[in-house]
């Protein structure tokens, strides 16, 4: 069957997804980073009003209702964030009384109250000082306490907001449907998305490997990030189209495409657990997973096994290194939910965005160029070795297929001590992460010792394009559709197959329907990803054959931008129309 065949019953008004019909306005574009269609009215996260004034002098005999006013905001934001967390679960409800408590949290009303009497500083200006001087406490207390002080910016905002009669920012508590649009999400506006109120997100900021991108992906939500213009762009309540495969938004749509979308967004897939094209080449799709709670919703959502365990997850809030047993035990209770599949455990992969006090140095200039990954065993082999230990023990109390691999390999001889590491636990088949530019260019040698490689997009992508991955106004850089990040996916494959090895990818491009399609062309044979991804993924693989891959995949490799390779692979897809990716 060839992609052709399957686009044949698509109805007249299908567009392509990158056009338009004739008539309606061009679609804005941005960088598309969770495929699906949606369309809904525009609800701005409000960003916060900013620094009040330090005047007019409150006047003495004022300044004692001033001071009240103070502690009457607290308690009413308390109030609005206790009631807001009854009606969410989990996390997100976690999150919101956390606020309430720091809004509750007597120190901050108190120094803000004594700079209205003492100072007479108006009441806005004295919450903005007095949060000020709390949050520079936490910042110089480190670590977990230093993350508060983000917290205590909010609290302020929202205190400020409430003194002001303005609305209060972040994102809209609304009860119907809607896109979320904003400059930028923080981590705590995204955790408390409800993904059945959000349809799409828009931002200004954030690249395909930012949490929003990588969230939205998780939830299945379609996300657009690096659209250049929004918020001012997309007006409030105006009803918008996402299409966050393509990476545009249309302002007045067409209403029979907002009608299709609302259709496909309701159409659920699911994944058979049989990864392949139209012609029947297997490509097996595995899960991403942090943890066992990940593992088993990967297990349930069909994953063939895991292509990634992000073993640094289970630990990240520690500050000693967690003993053999306890390690031992987690990674059990991960493989123990894929009995006789392949799991992809990665070794500590510690630094930079994921730093873990016992193995990263704090003071680094250059944390993501610094001692991280498989960088750490220089200062701290001992750490290797145990979690080796402990990952052969888990090993041997499971029926999994355990393959162990290293992150950030940079060398021929980092793989041969890496190797010979596993060895040395009995670990017979250990590979390496292509996430280091000078990895895919050597990968023939390094496969020579490695018994597999497995591509790590993110880091790839940010390496190759000397591009921070979390740096939002460096989306367009931050892209693994750049023909040079799709170059260093060849050579890695042409490594593989002089090798014999097999090569998988296990970065966030593996979960971008579109470009996994062009992975496979270039001989990828496993793809890794969050299992909301999977069934979409597996969809339009099962609707191109291999030589369209191929042939796509040349398309892109030999595109001169990430829009361009984007583009005429998406054009050579049109079943990603018909599902509405
Ligand atoms: C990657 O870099 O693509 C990867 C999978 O590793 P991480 O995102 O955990 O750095
Ligand atoms: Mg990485």
């Amino acid at each position: 069957m060839s992609t052709q065949a399957a686009g044949e019953d698509a109805p007249d008004t299908v567009m392509p997804a990158s056009g338009a019909p004739s008539g309606a306005a061009e679609p804005l574009h941005g960088v598309g980073v969770s495929p699906g269609l949606a369309a809904g009215p525009v609800a701005q996260v409000r960003p916060p009003a900013g620094e009040p004034p330090a005047g007019p002098a409150v006047a003495e005999e004022q300044a004692e209702a001033e001071a009240a006013r103070i502690a009457a905001a607290a308690e009413a934001v308390r109030s609005a964030l206790e009631q807001a967390a009854t009606t969410v679960e989990g996390e997100r409800r976690e999150l919101l009384e956390t606020t309430a408590q720091m809004a509750a949290d007597p120190t901050l009303v108190k120094g803000a109250s004594a700079l209205v009497r003492e100072a007479h500083l108006p009441a806005p200006r004295a919450v903005w000082q007095a949060a000020g001087k709390v949050a520079e406490q936490l910042a110089a207390l480190g670590g977990y306490m230093a993350e508060r002080a983000k917290d205590v910016a909010d609290v302020r905002n929202r205190i400020i907001a409430e003194l002001t009669g303005q609305p209060m920012p972040g994102v809209p508590q609304r009860s119907e449907p809607f896109v979320l649009v904003a400059t930028d999400l923080a981590p705590a506006d995204t955790a408390l998305l409800d993904p059945a109120l959000v349809r799409a997100i828009v931002t200004a900021e954030g690249g395909p490997t930012s949490h929003t991108a990588i969230l939205a992906r998780a939830l299945g939500i379609p996300a657009v990030v690096g659209l250049a213009g929004a918020p001012a762009a997309l007006p409030e309540g105006e009803v918008v189209l996402v299409d966050g495969g393509a990476g545009t938004v249309e302002l007045s749509p067409d209403p029979e495409r907002v009608r299709l979308a609302e259709e496909r967004r309701t159409v659920v897939r699911t994944f058979d657990g049989h990864g392949r094209t139209a012609d029947g080449h297997e490509v097996a799709l595995l899960a991403n997973v942090g943890d066992p709670d990940g593992a088993r919703a990967a297990a349930e959502a069909g994953a063939q096994g895991v292509g990634l365990f992000r073993t640094e997850f289970c630990f990240l809030d520690r500050t000693e290194e967690p003993g053999v047993d306890e390690q031992a035990e987690q990674y059990r209770r991960v493989l123990e939910q894929f009995p006789g599949k392949k799991v992809v455990v990665r070794t500590l992969d510690a630094g930079a965005d994921k730093p873990l006090p016992f193995v990263t140095d704090a003071e680094e200039a250059n944390p993501a160029l610094g001692v991280r990954g498989l960088r750490t065993a220089r200062k701290a082999p001992e750490v290797l070795e145990n979690q080796l230990a402990a990952i052969a023990r888990a090993a041997g109390q499971t029926s999994a297929d355990v393959w162990v691999m290293a992150p950030m390999i940079a060398t021929v001889a980092e793989t041969e001590d890496f190797v010979a590491a596993c060895e040395r636990h009995g670990l017979g088949t250990a590979g390496v992460m292509v996430e280091v530019p000078s990895a895919a260019l050597l990968a023939g040698p390094i496969l020579a010792r490695a018994s597999f490689a497995s591509i790590g997009t993110n880091d790839l992508t940010q390496y190759a394009m000397a591009a921070d991955r979390l740096l939002g106004s460096l989306a367009e850089l931050s892209d693994p559709w750049q023909p040079a990040v799709l170059r260093l996916v060849e050579s890695t494959c042409l490594g593989g197959a002089q090798q014999s090895r097999p090569v998988g990818v296990c970065g966030e491009a593996a979960a971008d329907p579109a470009l996994a399609v062009v992975l496979v062309g270039l001989g990828i044979s496993s793809l890794s990803m969050t299992p909301r991804a999977l069934a979409d993924v597996a969809a339009v693989l099962a609707a191109t054959d291999l030589a369209t891959c191929r042939r796509l995949a040349r398309a892109a490799v030999d595109a001169e931008s990430a829009a361009d390779a984007r583009a005429r692979v998406r054009e050579g897809l049109p079943v990603l129309a018909d599902l509405g990716l």
